[in-house]
């Protein structure tokens, strides 16, 4: 039994899961809750869903097929306004750090990540035997250290979660042009941002940009990513991928009925910038660009959101973000209804 267990690589011993916020199932079933009571602000999901056209793609699935990728790539290209070659597709976006990381890290390799931000870019680094290098954000989020010298890749993020902030153009040149590090620009939440920037990819050997399907266009279960990156490397990716990308003739279909309707997405995008807004004032939490707000509590964040689990609000505790400390819950914005609960129980407890 135990010789067995020495097996196990020394790098996942070292692994602190990915804490992903919580579901229906377990706090129905932890609360007594009916499912349908609750309302999940916990995991940046987009609670409008996808097109309704996506609903009709996926009753014309060949189930019993292998997915072909080519009609997505396609739309992607399409959406993104750059050609196929620097386009690839992964399982999420998970799925395509997970290869890119499996093409970029050996072991003893080094990974800068400011922090806090997205915790899977950390257990990535471990995975591939690779040590982080964490950089503390500045007041406001912002980076402030240049990537140090060996660093073999970057993980950025724009807007940053849990933190909302923006990465700025000249920012973000300047770590390019002081780096020989692949570095990796997460723009997962960028539809609900004013900018993005993935026309810098291609400017530059090494910037590779990460998007997904499943915030703005609301295919989160889909499990749908892409990314922009210069040639070469989306030809090692390729390479490097697993077969069909990992997606599934599913959400290739959903994918490209997602990406043709353009305008639900744009109109759902502009619904929850309003009420982040609305909500940003009521609270006052940091300013944000993503589908979400980062605000800071003054009791300990776990008794501040066991407080709304117990009312049927899932929000986020931010302790598991390492470097957002004791003290800091994300909540995602939902339609004007749940806002309104999550609302109504933020000022019973504020009371
Ligand atoms: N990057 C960031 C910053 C995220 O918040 C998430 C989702 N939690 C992802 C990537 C992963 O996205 P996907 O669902 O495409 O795997």
């Amino acid at each position: 039994m135990s010789s067995s267990r020495q097996k196990v690589r020394e790098s996942i011993k070292q692994l602190r899961p990915y804490v992903a916020g919580k579901g229906f199932t377990e706090i129905s079933r932890r609360y007594g809750l009916d499912p349908k009571e609750i309302v999940k602000l916990g995991s940046n999901e987009n609670p409008y869903g996808p097109s309704p056209q996506v609903k009709e793609a996926l009753q014309r699935i060949s189930p019993e097929r292998y997915p072909e990728p080519e009609e997505l790539s396609e739309a992607l290209a399409s959406y993104t306004g750059l050609p196929e070659e620097m386009i690839v597709i992964g399982a999420g976006m998970d799925g395509v750090m997970e290869t890119l990381t499996r093409i970029f890290l050996e072991a003893g390799d080094l990974t800068f990540i400011p922090t806090p931000t997205f915790s899977y870019y950390e257990i990535l680094t471990i995975l591939a035997g690779a040590r982080p290098l964490f950089s503390p954000r500045g007041l406001d989020f912002q980076i402030q250290d240049t990537i140090p010298k060996d660093v073999k890749m970057a993980f950025l993020c724009s807007p940053n979660n849990p933190t909302g902030n923006v990465l700025k153009e000249d920012e973000l040149c300047q770590l390019l042009e002081t780096t020989d590090a692949i570095v990796f620009l997460d723009e997962a939440y960028v539809e609900f941002a004013e900018q993005s920037l993935a026309e810098l990819v291609g400017r530059y050997e090494n910037l590779v940009v990460g998007r997904t399907l499943s915030k703005a266009f609301g295919l989160a279960g889909m499990r749908l990513g892409y990314a922009l990156m210069p040639q070469w490397m989306a030809q090692e990716y390729r390479r490097a991928a697993p077969p069909f990308f990992a997606i599934s003739c599913a959400s290739a279909a959903a994918g490209v009925a997602a990406l043709a309707d353009l305008d639900y997405m744009h109109k759902s995008v502009d619904k929850i910038r309003m009420e982040r807004e609305r909500l940003q004032k009521e609270i006052k939490s940091h300013p944000s660009q993503g589908n979400f707000l980062y605000l800071k509590t003054e009791e300990a964040s776990e008794t501040f959101v066991e407080r709304f689990l117990q009312r049927g609000i899932i929000i986020r505790d931010c302790r598991p973000f390492r470097g957002a400390g004791e003290h800091h819950v994300r909540v995602t914005v939902g339609t004007p209804a749940e806002n309104e609960q999550f609302l109504a129980a933020y000022r019973e407890i504020q009371r």
